[in-house]
């Protein structure tokens, strides 16, 4: 565990043991539900996560990125880590996702300015090693520039499809790249997410907190307007009609295409007796082998094993796929015609 000064401990929360911190300052997360004093930190964790719902970040007390007064730190990292505890309790993955993301802009832009302004060698070493815990990259300072190693460049910047990130327009020497603190830290940015959500979902869940209940509540509400709720058209994709239109018309259908209408159709919650009548028209129908083999795909005899409708891509090799536009991409026929919608306020 890194050991940090106050102002590190504010700018970067996200590195404290909660828990530790906590029981270092004399508190328990109890006393946050009641005190009326500590509830301010509470007001102050939701605020928190509502900002970040908004996709802004959150504005802190800090002058000028430092934390003049100790209360300041205080509520700064305990609204931080109240914030986690509130979600935990809240239960919306969502909310993680969203917090995280706010937190580690907010992040980026301490660590751009603290690169940027490192000069002493306990600094730069400082700076370095919170670097090194949140995305296990080295950086060094060579001059006016740092240097990380040019795979981890090439690891970092593969999804950066613009020119200036290609490695032939950056200065490299002896295997390492040459890079300003802005870039260093742009490469980072998704790795300082991750750190975040995986301290987050890291995190145990607490017992309802008596005084948090509102916040809760509320964060819940906030969270739901962001969860896609699915409904489906009903309508069965192009593959399913044509595998129902080929035994409709008494044509042959491969075992494939049996097993393919079979999955799908037990998937969607018909039984086995609604099924069967469909393979009557087949030329080879046989209600006694019919009906065993549904039942076998259903889980009902044999291995027990219930099995499911194949993938698109699966399908498409099979020649059973008849996509149009309206499969959007999907990767089993099982989606077809889900969409998303989101709660209105
Ligand atoms: S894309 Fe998938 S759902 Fe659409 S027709 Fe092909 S296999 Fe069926």
């Amino acid at each position: 565990m890194l050991t940090l000064g106050h102002d590190e401990i504010t700018r970067y929360p996200f590195l404290t043991d909660a828990g530790q911190y906590l029981k270092d300052k004399g508190f328990s997360l109890s006393q946050f539900g009641t005190d009326p004093v500590l509830k301010i930190s509470v007001e102050k964790a939701f605020n928190r996560i509502v900002v970040a719902t908004e996709g802004k970040v959150y504005n802190s007390d800090l002058i000028d990125g430092q934390a003049s007064k100790p209360h300041v730190i205080e509520l700064e990292v305990f609204s931080f880590l109240l914030a986690i505890v509130l979600i935990k309790l809240s239960g919306m993955s969502t909310l993680v996702k969203r917090f995280a993301l706010a937190e580690a802009r907010r992040a980026e832009s301490y660590l751009k300015e603290d690169l940027g302004k490192a000069s002493s060698q306990s600094e730069i070493d400082l700076i370095k090693k919170i670097i090194f815990e949140l995305s296990g990259i080295e950086v060094n300072k060579k001059d006016d520039f740092f240097t990380i190693h040019v795979s981890d460049y090439l690891k970092q910047s593969a999804t950066f499809h613009e020119r200036e990130w290609k490695l032939i327009n950056r200065h490299v020497e002896n295997g390492k790249v040459f890079l300003n603190s802005e870039k260093i830290i742009r490469l980072l940015r998704k790795e300082i997410g991750v750190y975040i959500s995986s301290k987050i979902n890291k995190a145990p869940v607490p017992e309802m907190i008596p005084g948090l209940e509102t916040e809760v509540k509320n964060l819940i509400s906030i969270a739901k307007k962001f969860t896609p709720i699915f409904v489906t058209t009903g309508e069965y994709p192009p593959c399913i009609k044509h595998a129902i239109n080929v035994l409709e018309k008494g044509e042959n259908l491969p075992h494939s295409g049996r097993f393919m209408l079979a999955t799908f159709l037990l998937s969607k919650g018909q039984s086995v007796e609604q099924i069967a009548p469909l393979f009557k028209n087949a030329p080879d129908y046989n209600e006694r082998v019919t009906l065993y083999q549904l039942n076998n795909l259903a889980g009902n005899s044999g291995s027990g094993t219930q099995y499911t409708c194949p993938s698109c891509q699966k399908l498409t090799t099979q020649n059973l796929c008849f996509a149009t536009s309206e499969c959007d991409n999907i990767i089993n026929p099982l989606q077809f015609g889900r969409k998303r919608k989101y709660e209105r306020n």
